[in-house]
């Protein structure tokens, strides 16, 4: 299938096209992005920033303008644009009957727009028809979580199945790339954190609670969050504390995550990891250096759980990719699932 990507320049269309470079079933056609970069070739108008170099094939193509006509040819499209812009242009891309995977958050509260994490809630994929029926429109906008919400969830996912979930504190030390390029001021983050990030909190708290729900009806649970921007390059530290419904101890919280697998696994698609959630034993463990490729980027690594003295519950450490897991990666998995269930 043809692929455009809109946003290509920024750090998450990096990502995209990283991680399509060799894809089996998708191959990038159109790389969007603003006035500025429009009409340059992608190798001249992004400041690349990953390694290596993009894909000869990509850093050759003339950048598009972000509109329907420039787009026109392509099967679908991915959408990496900032969520103040992305809202009309992801509307005027599906009207014109494209679907659009967006990891923004422009649409990801409207009740009729599937906010997706393939392994954890892929029936609120039923939403699609809901959305066409809505809009009178043949194209349909699939939303990604935030890429911390992302993370978060589907650790959250195994515990709220077997032991189902009261309340959940979380606490977030993330990393610089979630900002997009440039990002934080070198001179605020060096020797520094940040205990603030932008809407970040009520992201996910909406979010999760779309998540995992049902397709139409919001999950009820407790949940606090507190946001810190911690000068590490990419992947999304988070400490969580669950109060479950039923007594759960360690030992049989570890058996859940380990043992869960979804249905990117049962499909064997292309981007799926093979196991979404890995365990570390380390006292250590996890750390973004060291953990953020886990299972190329697309797993999330926990480890120290343990008892929590204040909840019924327990209390452990996760962490995710942003920009892969919590960003472009987590779309191409939706875009694949979106393939095998024939929906485009
Ligand atoms: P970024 O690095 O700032 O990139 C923004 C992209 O949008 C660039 O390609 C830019 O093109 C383009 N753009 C900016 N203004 C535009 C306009 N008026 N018209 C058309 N294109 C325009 O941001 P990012 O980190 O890649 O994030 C992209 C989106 O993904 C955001 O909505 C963000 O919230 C979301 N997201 C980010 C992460 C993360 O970890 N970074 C994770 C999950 C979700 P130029 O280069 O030409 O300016």
């Amino acid at each position: 299938m043809k692929v455009g990507i809109l946003g290509a320049t920024g750090l998450v269309g990096q990502r995209f096209i990283q991680l399509l470079d060799g894809h089996p079933w998708f191959k990038i056609a159109v790389v969007a992005a603003s006035e500025k970069s429009a009409g340059k070739i992608y190798g001249e108008a992004a400041h690349w920033m990953l390694s290596p170099e993009p894909p000869k094939a990509v850093a050759d193509l003339e950048v598009m303008p972000v509109n329907v006509k420039a787009l026109e040819d392509v099967d679908f499209v991915f959408s990496a644009l900032p969520s103040d812009i992305a809202g009309k242009v992801e509307e005027h891309f599906a009207k014109a009957g494209h679907i659009v995977v967006s990891d923004t958050s422009a649409h990801r509260i409207d009740p009729d727009v599937p906010v997706l994490i393939p392994e954890v809630n892929p029936e609120h994929l039923s939403l699609i028809e809901k959305q066409r029926k809505n809009r009178n429109w043949k194209g349909a906008i699939v939303a990604n979580p935030n890429c911390t919400t992302n993370v978060l969830d589907i650790s959250l996912k195994p515990i709220f199945d077997k032991f189902g979930v009261r309340s959940v504190v979380v606490s977030t030390m993330q990393a610089l790339s979630g900002a997009g390029f440039p990002g934080v001021a070198s001179m605020q983050i060096t020797e520094n954190v940040i205990p603030y990030i932008e809407k970040e909190e009520e992201k996910i708290q909406v979010e999760s609670f779309k998540i995992l729900g049902t397709p139409t009806e919001p999950a009820k649970f407790k949940l606090s969050a507190s946001c810190n921007r911690v000068s590490t390059l990419d992947g999304h530290l988070e400490a969580v504390f669950v109060d479950t419904l039923k007594n759960a101890n360690p030992e049989d919280i570890a058996e859940a995550m380990e043992s869960f697998i979804g249905l990117p696994q049962k499909l064997k698609l292309p981007t799926a990891p093979k196991k979404p959630i890995i365990l570390r034993k380390e006292v250590d463990r996890p750390q973004p250096r060291l953990d953020r490729d886990a299972g190329r980027g697309m797993s999330v690594v926990v480890g120290r759980i343990r008892k929590d003295p204040v909840f019924n519950g327990v209390k452990y450490m996760v962490l995710g990719h942003n920009t892969i897991r919590g960003a472009a990666g987590n779309a191409i998995l939706s875009a694949e699932l979106l393939k095998a269930k024939k929906i485009m």
